[in-house]
């Protein structure tokens, strides 16, 4: 394993007496690394791994090789106070339970393909149908349930992980060879960088699912959280959640983020809640900031950059309470929220919407950056 000497002692003594307060004895993580490795249990008879990266600020990002999830985002509020801001659970037996996606890298296609079917050419394929009637997230052994391989980068606090998806898992054509980079900037900025090549005609969406509460408690919703988004339309959405294939400008409507604005002030004109794609101004598949979400309990603001066309909003609306977080707190309605970074929803049925075709011989690339800071 190879680590990196990052911190000061009194750092060090500090955020030691940190996490002895907070983390079972065999949990316990040697902050002084880069990247750690700790064993996390084992899932389809394969080891698997959490890797903690540390940056220099003492932010801390936890990641397992089952799902490629985020478990944790551990990072100081306005008091100095350090809590995780994402959903997560400390053992693999809340992620082996099929949580609705917490943290983790999803695809082959994020998100829903309606009918569980689409063409490529004159070729018909019939994916796995897991929401209603629609495909959802990748199917029902998507990447989000399956062990990937790790390597620790040690110049910087990163990790890449890796996954070969098989010609036909869950309906899809194709070899894929899946590469994402997580990298943890001491200016706190997550980067996820994904990769991906296919040796067949394929459809790819990948994106992460991690859920926000930025006051780091389950127990305060996220509807007093503000978020804007830099989108001027959004996909409109049928009783199934597949867009019906028209921009819809948000001028005038529940959707207009353009200027920060807090996510309950007009939730309930919007029936379920927020689980919307919108189609961001960031045209050029260059990096850009697309949203901002802040919260004054915890003084945290995330800023997300993407190269991506898309944003799902997802307000957390199918969250119930049943799934508790691992010191016992029910997960409720709004409890968090997802932002993300995708291309739109259904798109492979969808002419007019940017292509998620991948073809042999292409190189599928896309980076997205979560940013942490206090305000
Ligand atoms: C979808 C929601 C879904 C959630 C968890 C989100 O990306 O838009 O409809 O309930 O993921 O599966």
């Amino acid at each position: 394993m190879k680590t990196i000497a990052r911190f000061s002692p009194a750092l060090l003594f500090l955020t030691i007496i940190y996490m002895s307060c907070t983390e079972a004895p065999s949990k316990k993580t040697d902050l002084t690394k880069a990247v750690t490795k700790q064993d996390f249990g084992q899932a389809d008879g394969k080891p698997v791994y959490l890797y903690t990266l540390v940056n220099k600020k003492g932010d801390q990002v936890k990641i397992s090789t089952y799902g490629a999830v985020v478990t944790a985002w551990i990072s100081a509020d306005k008091t100095g106070a350090k809590n995780n801001v994402v959903l997560g659970f400390d053992s693999l037996a809340g992620y082996l339970a099929k949580p609705p996606y917490f943290g983790a890298i999803v695809g082959r296609y994020g998100n829903r393909i309606a009918n569980g079917k689409f063409k490529i050419g004159d070729s018909s394929y019939t994916l796995a149908t897991n929401n209603g009637k629609n495909h959802l997230h990748g199917g029902l052994k998507g990447f989000d349930k399956q062990v990937w391989d790790a390597t620790e980068v040690d110049s910087v606090p990163a990790l890449t992980l890796n996954y070969i998806s098989r010609d036909g898992e869950e309906g899809y054509p194709g070899n894929l060879k899946v590469t994402v980079v997580y990298t943890l900037s001491d200016d706190n900025e997550l980067g996820i960088e994904y990769s991906a090549e296919t040796d067949k005609p394929t459809v790819v969406n990948l994106t992460n699912h991690s859920y926000f509460n930025l006051t780091g408690d389950v127990k305060n919703n996220i509807l007093q959280h503000t978020l804007r988004v830099d989108a001027d339309a959004y996909t409109p959405v049928d009783s199934t959640l597949i867009p019906t294939g028209v921009l819809q400008p948000v001028k005038g409507t529940p959707f207009d983020f353009t200027i920060p604005t807090a996510i309950g002030a007009r939730i309930a004109q919007v029936p379920g809640g927020y689980d919307h794609n919108f189609v961001l101004n960031n045209k050029d598949g260059s990096l850009k900031l697309v949203a901002e979400l802040a919260d004054s309990i915890s003084g945290r603001k995330l800023e997300v950059y993407t190269t991506q066309p898309g944003l799902q909003f997802y307000t957390g609306n199918f969250l119930n309470g049943s799934i508790k977080t691992s010191d016992g707190k029910p997960i409720n309605k709004n409890a968090a929220l997802c932002l993300e970074t995708q291309h739109f929803p259904d798109s492979p049925n969808q002419p007019a919407f940017p292509s998620t075709l991948l073809k042999p011989g292409e190189k599928y690339h896309s980076i997205t950056k979560y940013k942490l800071s206090v305000q």
